[in-house]
């Protein structure tokens, strides 16, 4: 099974993947948290990827189009994945179906999840990740069990960078004009299934699992 999560930045992506994983065992790919690794390392990929991420700004196509064919290819993926923050462009979307072309696979739905952008904007400024292993949490709405704890490693949770308010709004705007158009996209090819994001984490999980379930848009 392969699955796009597809929504603006604080729509909900990660927090549908975390669960949706676990119930469908199935690969996780989010390119946000390969690029955050690679920042974080200080790695060549991290170094190109830095200045354009601390600016909300979009990573050129073809570093993440690397990322992800190399991710998908991996054995652990072998069973299905699930892409969470990609494809942005439309090019990362034709170099996708080009990829899964190559390997033999094709995406079996896209899940959009839309969000009131006053909302998302609350999410954003409101998040915070585990420094371990990334799992989100929001101060108000999905706390922590214990403050800055994260409850399924107990490392330390950290606000992002890019989730200061003047970021968030450029990820916003980038979001409108270079990824919104993926939903066309993806509609003409009878692959969307529109979820309303702006309910609770538990309903929006049982919407998205029942999409999956029946194939549904
Ligand atoms: P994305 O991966 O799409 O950028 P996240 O999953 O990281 O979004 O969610 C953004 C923020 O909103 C996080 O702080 C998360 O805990 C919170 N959040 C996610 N889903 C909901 C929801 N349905 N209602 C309220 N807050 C949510
Ligand atoms: P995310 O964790 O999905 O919010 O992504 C954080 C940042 O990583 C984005 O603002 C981009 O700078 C970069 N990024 C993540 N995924 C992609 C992608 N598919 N294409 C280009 N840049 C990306």
């Amino acid at each position: 099974m392969l699955i796009i999560l597809l929504g603006p930045p604080g729509a909900g992506k990660g927090t549908q993947a975390e669960r949706l994983v676990k119930q469908y065992n199935l690969a996780y790919i989010a390119t946000g948290d390969i690029l955050r690794a690679a920042v974080k390392s200080g790695s060549p990929l991290g170094k190109q990827a830095k200045t354009f991420m601390e600016q909300g700004q979009l990573v050129p196509d073809e570093v993440v189009v690397g990322i992800v064919r190399e991710r998908l290819t991996a054995p652990d993926c072998a069973a299905g994945a699930i892409l969470d923050g990609f494809p942005r462009t439309v090019a990362q979307a034709q170099a996708l179906d080009q990829v899964l072309e190559e390997i033999g696979t094709k995406i079996d739905r896209v899940i959009h999840i839309e969000v009131d952008e006053e909302e998302l904007i609350t999410r954003l400024t409101g998040r915070r990740v585990c420094r371990e292993c990334a799992a989100t949490y929001h101060i108000k709405f999905n706390p922590p069990k214990v403050r800055n704890v994260c409850d399924q490693c107990g490392g330390e949770l950290y606000q992002r960078e890019d989730d200061s308010l003047s970021t968030v709004q450029e990820r916003l705007v980038v979001y409108n004009k270079q990824t919104a158009p993926l939903i066309d996209y993806y509609n003409r090819e009878g692959l969307l299934t529109v979820i309303d994001g702006n309910r609770e984490i538990e309903q929006i999980f049982s919407q998205i699992s029942s999409a999956l379930e029946t194939g549904s848009s």
